[in-house]
């Protein structure tokens, strides 16, 4: 085997790790996963906010039925106080009487508060509970995708192992210098350092190399790496 030919079974090879290595990158799974990772991110950002909304509601919530529980116990004291027997006089009576009755008024106006707080509520732990639903089963896409992911890449990662390993067989005979000039010009000429002269044609430019020079080429010794006017090396 002249020294292209090895290089032309090294090219093969790279070119077949290229190929695996695009194919990891722009694997489908990889956009189907970004996509469900951005839904699960926008449930979450909705999610915060409305329980945000949730903890402020239950907070005022709390608050006024806080409010209801002082008015009812104050409530009770003045009764205490009316029925005590120990009223003097009518004009204290009447004042506990009015301090009642503005009591009672104040505490169904915070009830009423309350009802209009939980009324607010409601809706906010409904759409709250829809999205922890939405979010659970793009969680689950999510969690799939990945898994799908992984398989891919773990398919494509033994291929690549494969390939890099008959790399290594397949280069170890090639001078490192030779090696080392095929790796500078396959990154210079888009992938293909070596190309077959197939009739009088370069497979790597596909042009037609002038008769004269086909014959040199051809009578060269089978181990002289010689070059068309590309700069690719030919496999004679
Ligand atoms: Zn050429």
């Amino acid at each position: 085997m002249s020294p292209a030919e090895r290089l032309l079974a090294v090219q093969e090879l790279d070119t077949r790790s290229d190929q695996l290595h695009h194919r990891r990158q722009t694997l489908e799974v990889r956009e189907r996963l970004s996509r469900a990772s951005a839904v699960v991110q926008d449930l979450d950002e909705r999610l915060g906010e409305l329980e945000g909304r949730r903890d402020e509601l239950a907070r005022s919530q709390r608050r006024l039925e806080d409010e209801v529980s002082a008015l009812a116990a104050k409530r009770v004291e003045v009764d205490t106080s009316m029925y005590s027997g120990q009223v003097r006089g009518p004009r204290e009576l009447e004042a506990l009487q009015l301090e009642a009755a503005s009591l009672k008024r104040r505490q169904d106006e915070v009830e009423d508060q309350i009802i209009e707080v939980m009324e607010l509520t409601e809706p906010v732990v409904a759409e709250r509970n829809r999205l922890v639903e939405e979010r659970s089963s793009a969680a689950a896409d999510l969690g799939s995708f990945e898994a799908e992911l992984q398989a891919a890449e773990a398919e494509i990662d033994a291929e690549l192992a494969e390939v890099d390993e008959q790399r290594v067989s397949a280069s170890e005979p090639i001078d490192a210098a030779l090696l080392d000039s095929y790796e500078k010009l396959r990154s210079r000429l888009g992938g293909v350092a070596v190309a077959r002269l197939v009739g009088s044609n370069c497979t790597g430019c596909h042009l037609t190399i002038p008769a004269v020079e086909v014959d040199r080429i051809k009578r060269a010794p089978e181990n002289e790496v010689v070059y068309c006017d590309c700069g690719r090396m030919l496999v004679r």
